[in-house]
């Protein structure tokens, strides 16, 4: 299993300054009063890992993610997280198993779009997906689950909760390729 060891950030969302957060094995939680940014957190794991739809980080464009000022202090045109990874057990795909630690990057300029990059090096966003994707992690993993998401599975009728499991257990295609199969 890959570890993630480091999230960065600068810039992003309520993260003006520069934020370090060091994850240790095992499990980490994260405390605090009503808006001191626990969500923004989530989602800057998912935006590094390259989502690539605003709505699903709270935007309406990707932009804002950018932070936006406050009565204080000025707004910023960049935001940047990083994720560092221990890639000591090797299950990196190929192209960058030669790193014991692997570091990635997303960054947006206003109105510039964003750029990515898996140890300093330029890469595209499907990289960078497919990266965490071989991992069986991602910004649409079942593995992440979002403030809410818990009472609308609670909430859902059996039929759109099994569809959950389904995509959760990995086993939604092969329902579909079943489905297919009695059709004919
Ligand atoms: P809760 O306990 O209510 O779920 P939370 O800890 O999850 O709260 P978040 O939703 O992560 O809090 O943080 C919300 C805060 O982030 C708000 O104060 C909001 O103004 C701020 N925020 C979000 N986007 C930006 C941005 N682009 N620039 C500046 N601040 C932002
Ligand atoms: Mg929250």
């Amino acid at each position: 299993m890959v570890q993630f060891t480091k999230l960065r950030l600068s810039g992003f969302k309520s993260f003006v300054d520069p934020t370090e957060l060091v994850i240790q094995p095992g499990m980490t939680g994260i405390v605090g009063p009503n808006g001191c940014g626990k969500s923004n957190l989530l989602e800057a794991l998912r935006w590094v890992m390259g989502e690539t739809s605003a709505k699903l980080i709270r935007g309406a464009e990707m932009d804002d993610v950018i932070f936006a000022g406050t009565s204080r202090r000025p707004a910023r045109n960049l935001a940047e997280v990083s994720l560092v990874l221990d890639n000591s057990t090797r299950r990196a795909p190929v192209a960058f198993n030669d790193h014991v630690e692997l570091e990635i990057s997303r960054r947006i300029e206003r109105e510039a779009g964003s750029a990515y990059r898996i140890n300093g090096k330029d890469v595209r966003a499907r990289d960078v997906q497919l990266l965490f994707a071989d991992a069986s992690v991602g910004s649409r993993s079942p593995a992440l689950v979002g403030q809410g998401r818990i009472s609308t599975i609670i909430n859902s009728k059996p039929r759109d909760r099994r569809q959950i499991l389904e995509e959760a257990a990995g086993i939604s295609g092969l329902h579909s390729r079943r489905h297919e199969a009695e059709l004919r």
